[in-house]
């Protein structure tokens, strides 16, 4: 009996990732293009879902973009409405109903986003991969590709990358500083707007680096929503799966065999479903965290089984507990759970929209001395107001005291004008006579209004001396 072979404790076990050999060094995918209705459906999602992508910028609602996520201003303007810093609530709900229906989408539906409808998804296999199969040939998984690419024809690949690379960098960005500024940028000089430039030539080569060189990695290894999929999907989840006790044991195909002599399942070895796969797995071996739901494998394996007369859905759609043979189950907690907290949430942001005002005004003591005594014996409280325009065109708000006329206000411009969605802040003193003052404070009501939607009244309590009545 020979000695058991050894193997070092650094040798890596032969499937540490698709995209990776044995040695560590990449192994490149190249899927083959598998026909069917699935290619079919996801081609005609995939073109509508980029026209959309890139229309949406250059689309409004109510005069507002319909999406413009302007990070420097700190207004986020989503379908006609604008959001501001001060909105943390509404944004905080909004987001945190956005990840429950993330999770309720996924213990639903499987991975049908990352397969169907994810940009890099859709302009990896719809647009960057096209490309590829034109210049390269149609190769199989692996490797290079099976014959020498004319420079030529790689040249025109790179160019054509590139192309569409600065296309998506221009898209992606009118989504964060809108179409006009990008017009701005796009036609005046690198040099008038040198932060500009390189922002967009760094987006742009990070879109070519992506598309180019890290590819399916994007959701292999970075992408946390796949990481995370294992604990969104139960076992009654949409999935995409291979059956099995169908398909097993797998074995070529022998003619001229009756369906009930044969040796082996449906599974004819043929490799079509790995061969075809955009992320270099093989399904056969069960749900991976590299599946991206894409429905390749569905196409490859039903044009085989029907080229061999067998029915199709070797590989589909299905869920686990499916495959096993299981009943489907009507009562999945999570089914309750995920809605019954949308819809808490949905009636908070119900609420906080119902109290949401068309300005947000906030009057302030300024630091320092709580008053100050001039010389003509008047009592003075230095403040301010900040006031936030949340309407849609510009405003003119003016601040005055009410029925209190032995108070004077004096403000450096008032009524004061505020632009859509910004926020100013103007100084304000207020005076009374010293003998107004009984204690050290004194209430007074102030009024900020545009003539028109805002007509805050807002409390103050003027400072004062303690015995400024009988002060001689
Ligand atoms: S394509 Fe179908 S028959 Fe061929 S290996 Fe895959 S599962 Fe088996
Ligand atoms: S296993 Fe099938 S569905 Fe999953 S990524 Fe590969 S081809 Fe797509």
């Amino acid at each position: 009996m020979g000695e058991p072979q050894r193997t070092s404790l650094l040798d890596a076990p032969e499937h540490v990732l698709s995209t990776l050999q044995k040695d560590g060094s990449r192994r490149w995918l190249r899927p083959r293009l598998s026909h069917g209705h699935f290619l079919t459906a996801r081609r005609i999602a995939a073109y509508l879902l980029i026209v959309i992508f890139t229309a949406i910028p250059y689309t409004s609602i109510n005069g507002k973009p319909t999406i413009l996520l302007d990070v420097v201003h700190r207004q986020f303007t989503l379908f006609g409405k604008t959001f501001l810093p001060t909105d943390t609530v509404l944004l905080a709900l909004g987001m945190v109903g956005f990840i429950i229906t993330i999770f309720l989408f996924t213990a639903v539906l499987g991975r049908v986003w990352c397969g169907w409808a994810c940009p890099q998804t859709v302009y990896m296999e719809f647009v960057f991969r096209p490309i590829e199969r034109l210049c390269h040939g149609t190769a199989g998984r692996g490797g290079a590709a099976n014959r020498p690419v004319p420079k030529w024809r790689m040249a025109l690949k790179h160019v054509l990358y590139f192309l569409i690379s600065i296309y998506l960098a221009h898209t992606f960005l009118a989504y964060f500083v809108g179409v006009e500024n990008l017009r701005h940028w796009i036609l005046g000089s690198p040099f008038e707007h040198p932060v500009a430039f390189v922002v967009m030539t760094v987006t742009t080569l990070l879109m070519l680096f992506d598309f180019g060189y890290f590819r399916e990695q994007m959701c292999i290894l970075a992408c946390p929503y796949g990481r995370f999929q294992s604990v969104m999907l139960d076992r009654q989840s949409l999935i995409i799966s291979y059956d099995p006790q169908r398909g097993e044991p797998r074995g070529k195909f022998e003619k001229h065999v009756a369906s009930g002599a044969r040796r082996f399942g449906d599974c004819v070895d043929c490799h079509q479903c790995v061969t075809t796969c955009p992320t270099g797995i093989d399904i056969r071996q069960g749900l991976q965290l590299e599946c991206i739901g894409c429905a390749q494998c569905i196409d490859a394996c039903d044009a085989v089984m029907v080229k061999l007369g067998r029915s199709p859905g070797l590989i589909r759609y299905s869920s686990q507990d499916a495959i096993d043979g299981k009943p489907r189950r009507r009562f999945r907690p999570r089914l309750v759970f995920y809605p019954t907290l949308l819809v808490i949430i949905a009636a908070l942001l119900a609420v906080v929209v119902s109290h949401r005002q068309p300005a947000d005004i906030t009057l302030m003591r300024n630091p320092g001395l709580p008053f100050v005594l001039n010389p003509d014996g008047r009592v003075a409280n230095n403040l301010r107001v900040k006031i936030t325009n949340r309407q849609s065109s510009p405003a003119s708000f003016s601040v005055s005291i009410i029925d209190d006329p032995q108070a004077q206000l004096t403000m450096s411009s008032n009524p004061v004008m505020v632009k859509p969605g910004e926020s100013l802040t103007v100084g304000l003193v207020i005076t009374l006579p010293r003998e107004v003052f009984v204690a050290e404070k004194h209430p007074l009501k102030l009024r900020v209004t545009d003539g028109d939607a805002v007509n805050r009244q807002l409390d103050y309590q003027m400072m004062g001396p303690s015995n400024g009545a009988n002060h001689e």
